[in-house]
Parts: structure tokens; sequence; C-alpha cells
């Protein structure tokens, strides 16, 4: 099946419009035609050759969602009509101890990842800007009823990489936890957050968004600029998530941190972290990392959003503005989520 999409043709190039061949759907396989698909800061450092050498041409898109129009003999869990979800992998040995305990991103033989990945066939995998996708059933989600579907899309990554490590580190009520940066992870962990009960600050360079902040339903906004916030909130939280990309001076945010407190990185910045081991162990403090979620807890993000009414705050583009999406996300330039609206491929 030859389908539109936008593809990067190289590394740092423009996005262009192509198409593209989808494999026939075999029997546990479903076809998607795509709504909408979320543009992830993760599209573009991939794009841009910063991971590595790429299969190009790539089509990027990993927030994917749409209606499935065909299924497999051997599915059962979705049907034609259905409203359904694609996140970041789209694979995995499904044997080994991880993703037997439902935690296939850290799959022992690596995840399939939705793009610019090797399939199971040999083929490189491509992703959501596009009208059509192909994907194994086990992978594909289910998107309820009662979550816009343009504001759905970025949950299958920003929403899943906050939601997992606040149930890991257990965020709820009586839980005091701080959200570093607000972009489109951060603004995703203060909603979910908020909506798990834990009391919320946002800790951002700036005061610029603490209006946006508050009423994504943070309890309080600092600005990490000032040096007076490191010392007016030494030992308060819980549990940080910090969703930057960028080099932090860890030691000074892991002193935030209360006895037995979690920092978790979300963020993936290119270069080391220096971190004092005396800021982790005057306090029995931990450093940690998570990456996505697995396919059963992405479900659960999923349903746990529509019961609260939680969905990203987009801005819906056409397919032809993805460059300038791209520029402007660079830019820090969006509030806070890009999702492309895939009928404008067509
Ligand atoms: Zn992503
Ligand atoms: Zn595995």
């Amino acid at each position: 099946m030859r389908v539109n999409a936008y593809a990067a043709p190289a590394a740092g190039e423009p996005l262009a419009p192509t198409t593209i061949e989808r494999r026939a759907v075999g029997p546990n396989d479903v076809l998607i035609e795509i709504e909408f698909a979320g543009i992830c800061h993760s599209d573009i450092h991939t794009v841009n050759g910063d991971w590595g050498p790429q299969p190009f041409p790539v089509v990027p898109g990993h927030e994917i969602v749409g209606r499935v129009t065909e299924v497999g003999s051997g599915v059962s869990r979705h049907a034609v009509g259905d409203r359904v979800g694609v996140g970041c992998m789209v694979g995995s040995c499904g044997e080994c101890t991880n993703c037997r305990n439902g935690d296939e991103q850290y799959c022992v033989k690596g995840m399939i990842g939705t793009y610019a990945a090797t399939d199971r066939d040999g083929t490189s995998t491509q992703g959501g800007y596009s009208t059509h996708v192909v994907v194994d059933a086990d992978y594909v989600l289910s998107v309820p009823d009662g979550i816009d579907p343009a504001a759905a899309a970025p949950l299958l990554c920003a929403g899943i990489t906050t939601y997992a490590p606040l149930r890991k580190w257990q965020a709820g009520p009586g839980t005091k936890v701080a959200v570093v940066g607000l972009g489109g992870l951060g603004h995703m962990a203060v909603k979910i957050a908020h909506a798990l009960g834990a009391e919320v600050t946002v800790l951002s360079q700036s005061l610029k968004k603490q209006e946006d902040g508050l009423r994504l339903g943070a309890d309080d906004y600092f600005a990490t600029s000032d040096p007076d916030t490191f010392e007016a909130l030494a030992g308060r939280f819980d549990l940080i998530v910090n969703t930057v990309s960028a080099k932090i001076d860890l030691d000074a945010y892991l002193g935030l941190l209360a006895v037995d407190g979690t920092l978790v990185n979300v963020g993936a910045p290119a270069e080391p972290l220096d971190v004092n081991v005396f800021s982790l162990i005057g306090g029995r403090r931990s450093f940690a990392g998570s990456m996505i979620g697995g396919i059963a807890l992405t479900q659960e993000m999923l349903d746990f959003c529509a019961e609260h009414h939680i969905g990203a705050e987009v801005e819906v583009i056409r397919a032809d503005q993805v460059n300038e999406a791209y520029e402007r996300v660079l830019a820090s330039d969006v509030r806070y989520r890009f999702v492309i609206d895939a009928s404008t491929l067509s």
C-alpha cells in the first residue's frame, strides 16, 4: 500500500512530501488511518542526526491517533472503526524478562521504535507523519471516547513519559512533586501529577509561563534563575521530575529533595551530568531515569487521562507547516505541543 507522508530526505534537511510503502496487513496487524500525529522533540533530534546516523528517508512521528480501517484474522483486541493510538514502539521480543514484566521499552533485544528502526521484516519503520500505518496489534492502544483525538496524540509519548515515573514513585495525595521545565513534557507532568492528587510545584527558568502553570494544575511556581528559590525550597520535595534536556546543576536540585526523595530524569541531555555524592548520601536521596512506559501502563495512562479529562494543550497544524513548527519547537515557541492534522496529507 502506497501512502502519502512527510519525510526528512537526509540529516538536517527540511521535511518534504513523499510516498512510502506500508506492508500488507498480516494476521496480527492493524491498519490505522491516521488522524493526528504529534511533533516530539525526539523527531527533530532524529532527523537532524543529533542521535547518530539514521536510515534516511525518515518519516518521524510517534504520537499517533487514528481509526482502525482493517484488522488481521488473528486480531481480537481492536476492531474496524475503533479509535486507537500508537506511541514510541511498534514491537519488542515479547519473551525476555522485561517484556514479560510489561516493560517492553526495556526489551533486552531492544524495542522496535516507531520510526527509524529496523522492523521484524528487515525494513525501516516509518512513523506517523503519514496517512496510514500498519502496526502489530499488541502495540496498538485503545483511545477512550472523551479525549479529543488531537489532544490525545501527545499522550502517546509526552503523556506516558511523565505518567510512568509519577506512578512508579507514587505521586499522590500527601506527596510534594516538583516538575522542572514547563514544555511539552512538563505541562503533561503538571496535569497528571495534579490529577493524581499530589501537591505540584513548577520549577522554570523564569516566571514567564507562571499563569499557564497554575491554570494547568500547579500549586506553586518558582523561577530557577532566582538563587533564593533553592534556599526557600530546600528539602521540600518527595519527587522531582526533570523534563529538561539540557545540563542542570544536579546538586542544587538534589538539595530540594526531602529524605528518601527521588530526582528522576525524563529529559535526555547529550552531555554527562556531574553529581556530588554527598548530595545523595546526605538525605538517602536517589537520582533516577525513566523512559516512556510499557504497553499496559500506556493503556492505564490513556484510561486515567480520559477519566480525568486530561489532554495535551495543542496547536493543530497542516502538514506543510511542519518545518516551521520545528523551528518554533527549537525556539520554545509552542504551548505546548504541535499536532499535525493528517487529513492535510491526502
Ligand atoms: Zn517523543
Ligand atoms: Zn523483550
